[in-house]
């Protein structure tokens, strides 16, 4: 049985303060929801603040993205997946799709990023989805498929397993447009298929499949009634404590 995963992505939104505040609310609202992981990702300067008020807590905290190097060295701007273990982050958000549109995150680069958090003990969250040119012109499929093959490359059955996988269609995310429960549920079976062709069905069974693109209170339990998916990423709706929460507590 994989154990569900509902992770908020907080993007470049909240100062320290309002990071704090509303990670403290949140651990109020879903006190006691043992049956499931529940996340947040805050940005790297609310990270420690953030890792802090949720220490000793159900909420575990992670970072929307870390340094494809290890440890330290001379790279201006970055943060070290050592650094972030430091904060008390046990997760970090690797290839969204925002870094990929905009800061030129390529398949290579997330693959890094993911050997980069396996050596620092954290758990990455390995971010895939299809454009909707793509989708259009029917190559979802081969996109995702392509995106999942590039950040495994070279990893053993054992460093796969430690992963989480988000399907996220771009044409999903900030839109208001989530892909339906049978579109959510054919490519979370193929990034599966996908996973036991390159490491064997032991890993792609165990491994947990999130789904991200306009996830809301409204929607999560139907998403969740499909066999493959197993949580949810979730930006906008993440950023009230309120709105998180009863996604959190979903049925
Ligand atoms: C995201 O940023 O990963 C996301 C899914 O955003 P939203 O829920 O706002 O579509």
């Amino acid at each position: 049985m994989r154990r569900p995963v509902i992770a908020g992505n907080w993007k470049m939104y909240k100062t320290i303060d309002e990071a704090v505040s509303t990670v403290a609310d949140l651990v109020r609202l879903v006190d006691g929801v043992d049956d499931r992981e529940i996340l947040i990702a805050p940005t790297f300067v609310g990270l420690q603040a953030v890792a802090n008020a949720a220490r000793g807590t159900n909420v575990l905290v992670a970072a929307q993205d870390c340094a494809p190097h290890p440890g330290q060295g001379a790279f201006t701007g970055e943060v070290s997946a050592e650094m972030i273990a430091d904060t008390g982050a046990t997760h970090v958000i690797v290839g969204h799709s925002e870094r990929r549109q905009y800061f030129h995150e390529t398949d290579a680069s997330v693959n890094q990023k993911i050997r980069a958090c396996l050596g620092a003990g954290l758990t990455p969250i390995v971010c895939v989805g299809e454009l909707l040119s793509d989708r259009d012109s029917g190559a979802a499929e081969g996109v995702a498929g392509r995106q999942i093959r590039g950040a495994f490359e070279g990893l053993t059955g054992a460093e796969v397993v430690r992963t989480i996988v988000a399907y996220e269609p771009v044409w999903a995310i900030g839109t208001g447009r989530t892909a339906t429960p049978e579109i959510a549920q054919q490519m979370h079976r193929l990034i599966r298929e996908t996973i036991a062709n390159l490491v064997g069905s032991d890993v792609s069974e165990a491994i947990r499949i999130l789904y991200g693109g306009s996830v809301k209170a409204e929607n999560v339990s139907e998403l969740m009634q499909e066999p493959d998916v197993d949580g949810g990423l979730v930006g906008g709706a993440s950023l009230d404590a309120l709105s998180f929460s009863r996604i959190v507590r979903y049925e």
